[in-house]
Order: structure tokens, then C-alpha cells, then sequence
């Protein structure tokens, strides 16, 4: 019988040049950070998983180690226990169903149900960019074959977001699919100022209906469940409501799912509640005829374990885009993709499709991740 061997842990950096001016950092980033997880069993096979830094497994690592790794329900479970006290290490548990995939000779997008192998990516940009640049970026992202791009706002004024938005749909004309996202749901450790009330998002959902806008993505505090809830009635069939990409819990989805706060569900299986987890809930949320449809911002690993995950268990029907983090000159699948072999691209209309090959399918560089390897996760 196969059982876990080691695990190792390594972090790594690579430049970003130009620097990156991330929407939501208050400085350009220098460095993209990377930690990779392997997982490797008795007969030299090996998992690898990516996405968060994993602070704090250090203490729980004997708790796998000689254990059979196809025991996914109870790795789920532990590693779940480790957030309750420690750090989020999902990225573990992508690890071991690369692993477990390898083993069993299956794609991970077999394993979780066979749905489909393949998704519609939404070019995903990051940045604030002065709005001739941004409308270069809106060209550039129809001409690859994306059928549909998400904006961000919070400029320091709204009519800048607004401009910013009438500009690209302009540029892209009334049948290109376009969200927005408001990131209020999100904080860097020092944002302190209070997200936007009800009143404000209100106002601005009225202005993305306007602009014909698929959906707004966290437009209040993420854990305002009347405030989504009063939106997205309010809102109705005009405009979709999306967030939960750092909601840590499956009781809090299954209590927005009850009270409909949200048409769009996002959480990410590197950041929170996992592949195994995250299987179930997806499922949950499309019975419920809402849409599951992973944050992906990260390297390209957690982009193709949310990728098997959302294709294998509810497939385009359930997810009809897939976030495909995407901003170039500095965000190019190249650099985002930097510790694998090959980036992960979409094809002419804008799918990105999964192999028959084992686990997740990837090969890492892994001479590139000797040249970033370093001792700290990041972006400075
Ligand atoms: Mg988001």
C-alpha cells in the first residue's frame, strides 16, 4: 500500500518586471511569491499543490505522514482542524489529490465526477489603469478569444470607475460580457476604512445595470448577509450578485444560500474549505440554480485545481466562466504560471480545457524553481 512519505515545503519569488500595480495593493509588486506543496508517497510518487502560504503546518506535518494518501475524507477533515487553530493549508490537500489521481491513473476532474473537462475563461484584470491603456487591455483581451473580462473599481472617486467602465464597453460593444468587481469584501492586512453600506452599493449597482453588467462582485463587507441579501432582491434578474472568495466556512455559504444573498459563488479551493469540500458545496449552490465560480488569483496551480474542481463536479452548466487572472504587460500567463513547465492558455474561443493525464496534469520547472527559491512568501 502507498503511504506519505514526506512533504516538503519551498518557497519561491520571481521578479515582476515591470512591477505590478495590483488594484488592491497600495504599492506595485516586485516580487510574485509561490509556495509549493509536495507530497511524496513510499513508491516516489509525487503531489504537488500551490495557493497559500502555509503558515503554520509545521506543527501538524506528522499527523500524514506514514498515512495512506487516497484517505481524502479524513486529510479534508484534519487539515480543516489545522485552520481552526493554525494556517489555511489547502494547497496540502490539492497536493494529495494530485497525488491520489496519480495513483489511481485519473484526472482529478474524473475523480470529483466527470462533469466536463473543460470551462469558459473571463479575462480577470487587476489594475486601475489610465483609461486609454485600459481600453488597449479591452482590445487585447476580445482579440484572444475571451468571450468576457471583469473590471475592477475602487478608484478614489466612483465617476472614475464609472468612466472606466463606459470606456470598455464602448471599446467591446453591448453583447461582450463584462463584471466588476468592488473588492469591499476584501482587505489587505492594513485597509481599516469601513467597506460600502448598503446605500452605496445600491448606487452603484444601479450604474453597473446601466452599463448592461453581468455581475458585481463583492459590493458590501462579507459578512453583511442582510445587506447581500436586500442588493440582490433589490438587483433582481437586472444584475447578479457575486462574493465569497474568502468565506472560510461551509455553514456560512449554506447560510447565504438560505437567505439568497449571493447568484455567484467564489470560494477558492486553495484558500478555503478545499477540493473535497468544495465538491460538495458546488454542488449545493447550483441545486440551488446559483452559479459556482472560483476566485483563481494566484499562481497557475490554483488555477488548474479550481479548474478540475468546477469542470468535474458542475461543468460550464454550472460555472459559464471560469476567472482567468489576466493583465498584461505584467500579468501574462508566463509570469503568472512561472513555477509550471507550460502556462495554461485558453484556446481560440476562450476555453480552457483538461488532459486525461493523471492528477492534475502539470509538469513543474523545476530549474526555474531553484533560481526563485527563497525563504519567505512575499511580494517585496
Ligand atoms: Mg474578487
Amino acid at each position: 500500500m502507498s503511504v506519505i512519505e514526506r512533504i516538503e515545503i519551498t518557497h519561491h519569488q520571481q521578479p515582476l518586471e515591470p512591477p505590478f500595480p495590483a488594484a488592491w495593493d497600495s504599492q506595485p509588486r516586485r516580487l510574485f511569491p509561490a509556495t509549493l506543496v509536495r507530497v511524496i508517497d513510499n513508491e516516489g510518487r509525487e503531489g504537488v499543490g500551490s495557493g497559500d502560504a502555509m503558515y503554520g503546518f509545521e506543527d501538524f506535518r506528522s499527523l500524514f505522514i506514514g498515512r495512506d494518501p487516497l484517505d481524502l475524507e479524513r486529510h479534508s477533515g484534519v487539515i480543516d482542524n489545522i485552520g481552526f487553530h493554525a494556517g489555511r493549508c489547502w494547497p496540502m490537500e490539492v497536493a494529495l489529490w494530485d497525488l491520489a489521481g496519480k495513483i489511481r491513473g485519473e484526472p482529478v476532474w474524473r475523480m470529483l465526477g466527470g462533469t466536463s473537462n473543460r470551462l469558459r475563461a473571463y479575462a480577470s484584470s487587476g489594475t486601475h489603469r489610465p483609461l486609454e491603456q485600459l481600453v488597449a487591455l479591452a482590445e487585447q483581451v476580445r482579440d484572444a478569444g475571451f468571450p468576457a473580462m471583469k473590471l475592477r473599481f475602487g478608484r478614489p472617486r466612483l465617476e472614475d470607475d464609472i468612466a472606466a467602465l463606459a470606456a470598455v464597453r464602448q471599446t467591446l460593444g453591448e453583447a461582450f460580457t463584462l463584471m466588476v468587481d468592488c473588492n469591499q469584501g476584501w482587505r489587505m492586512p492594513w485597509d481599516v476604512q469601513a467597506p460600502w453600506d448598503l446605500a452605496k452599493a445600491s448606487e452603484v449597482a444601479e450604474e453597473l445595470i446601466r452599463h448592461n453588467v453581468l455581475w458585481m462582485e463583492e459590493p458590501l463587507y462579507r459578512g453583511d448577509y442582510p445587506g447581500m441579501a436586500a442588493l440582490n432582491a433589490h438587483t433582481g434578474d437586472r444584475l447578479k450578485i457575486a462574493g465569497g472568495e474568502m468565506t472560510r466556512e461551509p455553514y456560512e455559504f449554506h447560510e447565504m444560500l438560505r437567505r439568497d444573498c449571493l447568484d455567484v459563488y467564489q470560494p477558492d479551493a486553495v484558500c478555503s474549505i478545499g477540493m473535497l469540500g468544495l465538491s460538495r458545496l458546488a454542488r449545493d449552490v447550483t441545486a440551488h440554480g446559483k452559479w459556482f465560480t472560483p476566485h483563481t488569483w494566484g499562481n497557475g496551480i490554483g488555477l488548474i485545481a479550481n479548474l478540475h474542481l468546477t469542470a468535474g463536479t458542475v461543468g460550464p452548466e454550472g460555472c459559464p466562466y471560469l476567472e482567468f487572472p489576466f493583465d498584461p504587460p505584467e500579468w501574462t500567463p508566463e509570469a503568472r504560471d512561472y513555477p509550471l513547465a507550460t502556462p495554461l492558455t485558453i484556446d481560440d474561443a476562450g476555453w480552457l480545457s483538461l488532459s486525461e493525464a493523471p492528477g492534475l496534469g502539470v509538469m513543474l520547472d523545476e530549474r526555474r524553481l531553484r533560481d526563485t527559491r527563497t525563504d519567505r512568501a512575499t511580494y517585496r
